[in-house]
Parts: C-alpha cells; sequence; structure tokens
C-alpha cells in the first residue's frame, strides 16, 4: 500500500458512519438488482418475517419493503444509521411494518426459526461469509431463503497491488466457486449467484461521493483526519477503475434446507 494511503482500518467508527450518513446507500448496489435478487426468493406473503442486517440507513431496505409485505426489521450496529432508517421508513409510510433498531450482527435476538427471509446487502464481511451463513442459519425457518452480497474475486489469479489491497481490507474475500461451496456447506441449497453490473459502483456509490467530498472537505477544513479519509475512498475508486475485471460484488441466494 502507498504510504499516503491508510489501511480504512486506522480510521474511527464515528467518522466513517457519519461520512456515509450523508449517502443513500453505504455500499455498492442499485435498487434494479436489489429486486434482481429478491426474484429468486419464493413464498412470501404479508406474514412474512425479514430481518435485513448491517441495513445502514436502509436504501436497500425500503426497495425491498416497498415490493414485498410482511414485516421487516433492519439491524443495524450503528444508531445514526438506524435514526435514518426509521426517517426512511416514516416517509414512505412504511413504519407501520419497517423497523430499525440498534444491534449487532453477531448478536441477534430473532428466535430460531422466525425469520422467512434473511437480506444483507454488502454488510455480512463484518461477521464473514462463512461464520454469518452459519450462525445466522438457525433463526431461518425450513425452506427460507438468505440473499447476502460480498466483494468477491472473478479469477483464481491477480495482480499484486489488488490482492494486496483486499487482503488488508477484508482477507474473507475469495473467488464465486469457492463462496458458493461455502453456502451448500453452511447448510443451503444455492439457488442462485450473480455479478452486480459496474454501474453499481461507478454511478449509485462512487459517484454520489465524488458530489459529497468537496463538500464535505469544506465542512470539515484542516481536519486531517477526514482529509486523509477520502484520500482513501478517492484511492479505493481508482483501484476499482484499474482492476474491475478482477473483483466484484456479487449476490448469494440461498435456501435453507
Ligand atoms: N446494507 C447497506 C447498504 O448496502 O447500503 C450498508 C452496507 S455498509 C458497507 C455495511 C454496514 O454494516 C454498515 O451500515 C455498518 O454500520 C454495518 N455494520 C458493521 N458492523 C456491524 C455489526 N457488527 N452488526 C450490524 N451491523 C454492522
Amino acid at each position: 500500500m502507498s504510504e499516503d494511503i491508510k489501511s480504512i482500518h486506522e480510521f474511527d467508527f464515528t467518522l466513517i458512519c457519519e461520512y456515509f450518513s450523508n449517502l443513500e446507500r453505504q455500499g455498492p448496489g442499485s435498487p434494479e438488482i436489489t429486486l434482481k435478487a429478491l426474484s429468486f426468493v419464493e413464498n412470501l406473503t404479508k406474514d412474512s418475517r425479514i430481518a435485513d442486517i448491517g441495513c445502514g440507513s436502509g436504501g436497500q431496505t425500503m426497495v425491498l419493503s416497498q415490493q414485498v409485505e410482511g414485516q421487516v426489521t433492519g439491524v443495524d450496529l450503528f444508531p445514526i444509521f438506524i435514526d435514518l432508517f426509521n426517517k426512511n421508513a416514516s416517509n414512505l409510510k412504511l413504519e407501520d411494518r419497517v423497523k430499525g433498531v440498534v444491534g449487532s450482527m453477531d448478536d441477534l435476538s430473532f428466535q430460531d426459526e422466525e425469520l422467512d427471509l434473511i437480506w444483507s446487502e454488502g454488510a455480512i464481511y463484518n461477521i464473514g461469509f462463512e461464520k454469518g451463513l452459519q450462525e445466522w442459519r438457525r433463526f431461518l425457518k425450513k425452506g427460507a431463503y438468505i440473499a447476502v452480497s460480498e466483494a468477491t474475486w472473478f479469477t483464481d489469479e491477480r495482480p499484486a497491488e489488488i490482492e494486496e489491497f483486499w487482503q488488508d481490507a477484508y482477507p474473507g474475500i475469495d473467488t464465486i466457486a469457492n463462496k458458493v461451496g461455502q453456502m451448500q456447506k453452511a447448510g443451503y441449497v444455492p439457488v442462485a449467484s450473480f455479478i452486480l453490473p459496474e454501474n453499481c459502483w461507478t454511478e449509485y456509490f462512487y459517484k454520489p461521493q465524488v458530489e459529497l467530498d468537496e463538500k464535505y472537505l469544506k465542512e470539515n477544513e484542516g481536519n486531517k483526519a477526514v482529509e486523509d479519509f477520502i484520500a482513501n475512498q478517492r484511492h479505493e475508486a481508482q483501484l476499482y477503475n484499474k482492476y474491475k475485471e478482477y473483483y466484484g460484488y456479487v449476490f448469494f441466494i440461498g435456501k435453507k434446507i
């Protein structure tokens, strides 16, 4: 890693959360892709119970909740996101059946076999893909679904610069075939997996950051931590542009057996 670019792990969570609370999404994705992933999920009704784990401010949860009936619980570790989540639900008049709660994905308070669907876009890395699939399985009814998106390698080999970046950011990154294997081993039928298109990164994730950065730097003039963080985000976007044929986000949809 270049000397003036820090590792993402060196930044304060408050700073990261504040920055991302200005954005509609906190990870790569799009409404179209949320709906595409949902199209593989069967048997949802108005009585279904759905959890969105690591929901952030709920960009994807609101898309999901407008498409399906049922009770939706968003869980995130940070109150700043849950406050925004509940405001978003209220603005869309979904507050009766869509609720955000503060909680940690490694200590969820659902009952065994309570849920018909677990959703998690760009967040399972916080517990680890395999561990999350294993630990969350007990909350699902038999035949219920899990849909998660995750940073994934597209090839067996890749240039050292990008390998090094991801080994630092998320050593759990792996190939599509290995992740599908992990899903099957964790007790799910791998129903589908598909690569998120580039616009989920460029248009929906990085472009709003470019627009935010100038304003954010002005508001935080002289704040070295903010400057370093934005330099870090810009570096990440440059790496994506340079190496996008080697990695991206992949949606994995599984059915509990
Ligand atoms: N799902 C959202 C989206 O796609 O816009 C947010 C994705 S963001 C990359 C990862 C989310 O995981 C953040 O909102 C973060 O606060 C949340 N998170 C991190 N650690 C967590 C934990 N232990 N339990 C619950 N949420 C966590």
